[in-house]
């Protein structure tokens, strides 16, 4: 605990000045050869290049090029070389210049080797992957991905923080002053080649000021299934409760299209709600996260809310005694936003929940919502003690301000480094 006490001030520029002087190296082929030993062509695939023609034009014998296409079609299949993808000739240091090996870039990371040197062989090659851990911390000013885009992060991470936050987080819709922190790996080939973002390892959103953690955990070890968690245990993957009313309710109506009323002269009056009845003054709460988008008082709704979870689900709330929320307001699951009453048409005290899918209102108790399993209790000790370290991390990352940036800019420039 100790060791916690305070934050490293310098950790946090050191770290990202290494990472922007890591890219910034020049690049070392090395593919398991010794490049100064060839005369070394790099290109990109051409619309029109063939495996075959590539090495016949750089005086490889025909007999060798079928050898490799007709012997290793499980290493390197000739005919699925695709343009734009980079690869070497090596060829010999000599007034020939004869290619001696040939490698292809599947990925950033994969390669495959042609050794045309003497009979001709092809296998595959992996380049070394060095992960260096990074920590941003932004506010939003834009959107996130320009945010994270002027932090110089890869686009690949806003993906992926928007898929950890997409049932707590409305990413379509985030407020002006809303603030991220990001602990995620970088991978490096060879010490030096930027190849990528890896998983983000912890992250903080702070959405209309409520702050959400974020921490990887395997909470099944057989299913061996990782899994987002807050700060309280809760699985960020939540699903909707089943039900606007933590207890003391009864389900007295279902979603029914082809229901009849005896007080409509048994005439079809579709039901496209789920209605609970509860005494009157019963807390009605939120069954996810979301923000509130109506907060009135309408015709037979009465007082109503109704709440937008993300582009896919809303939720609404009718004849409320009161409502406790305005429009605006973000909410999380479980969260009281009003009371039952009598408000609207209703014969008794009760809250019609209605489910909205894609702008069309389905029946939440028929649906398919993605299941959540929160943390075991047995678990949640192990729980955060793992995450005890991470959440520090976290907390000591600040978010970079203007000024901050200017002072890393003077820092920069007195120790003669370039800031790009
Ligand atoms: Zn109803």
């Amino acid at each position: 605990m100790l060791m916690m006490a305070s934050c490293g001030e310098e950790k946090e520029i050191a770290k990202n000045t290494l990472v922007e002087e890591i890219k910034n190296q020049p690049i070392p082929k090395q593919y398991g050869f010794n490049l100064d030993n060839f005369k070394v062509v790099q290109d990109t695939v051409k619309w029109g290049d063939s495996f075959g023609e590539l090495m016949l034009k750089n005086h490889v014998d025909y007999p060798k090029v079928v050898t490799i296409s007709e012997n290793y079609k499980d290493t390197f299949d000739v005919r699925k070389i695709k343009v734009g993808k980079p690869y070497l000739i090596l060829k010999a240091k000599d007034s020939l210049e004869k290619a001696q090996v040939f490698i292809y870039e599947n990925d950033r990371i994969n390669y495959t080797v042609v050794d045309l040197r003497d009979t001709a062989v092809a296998y595959k090659g992996k380049k070394n992957v060095k992960y260096i851990e990074r920590e941003v911390a932004g506010t939003i000013k834009n959107s996130l991905s320009m945010e994270l885009d002027s932090l110089g992060v890869d686009y690949a991470v806003t993906i992926n923080l928007s898929e950890i936050y997409a049932w707590t987080i409305d990413f379509f819709r985030l407020e002006k002053g809303d603030k991220f922190k990001i602990i995620y790996d970088e991978k490096y080939i060879n010490d030096s080649i930027y190849a990528g973002s890896g998983a983000i390892k912890a992250a903080f959103f702070e959405h209309k000021g409520n702050p959400i953690y974020a921490f990887p955990y395997v909470s099944d070890s057989i299913k061996n299934i990782q899994e987002y968690y807050d700060q309280d245990a809760n699985n960020l993957r939540s699903t909707f409760l089943r039900a606007p009313i933590k207890f003391g309710y009864r389900l007295s109506s279902r979603y029914n299209l082809r229901r009849r009323i005896a007080y409509y002269g048994y005439k079809v009056r579709p039901h496209k709600g789920t209605d609970y009845a509860a005494p009157i003054g019963t807390p009605i709460v939120a069954t996810a996260d979301g923000t509130v988008t109506e907060s009135t008082r309408r015709g037979g709704n009465g007082k109503y809310v109704k709440i937008r979870h993300n582009s896919m689900y809303s939720t609404q709330y009718l004849h409320m005694k009161a409502q406790k929320v305005r429009k605006g307001e973000f909410v999380r699951q479980g969260d009281v936003i009003g009371w039952v009453g009598m408000t609207g048409n209703t014969g008794g005290p009760h809250v019609c929940y209605r489910f909205w899918k894609n702008g069309r209102q389905v029946d939440p108790l028929r649906e398919k919502l993605p299941s959540a399993e929160p943390i075991a209790d047995s678990l949640q000790t192990t729980y955060f003690d793992h995450v005890e370290t991470l959440k520090f991390q976290l907390d000591c990352l600040k978010f970079e301000s203007p000024e901050a940036q200017e002072n890393l800019l003077t820092l920069d420039q007195e120790d003669g480094i370039t800031q790009n």
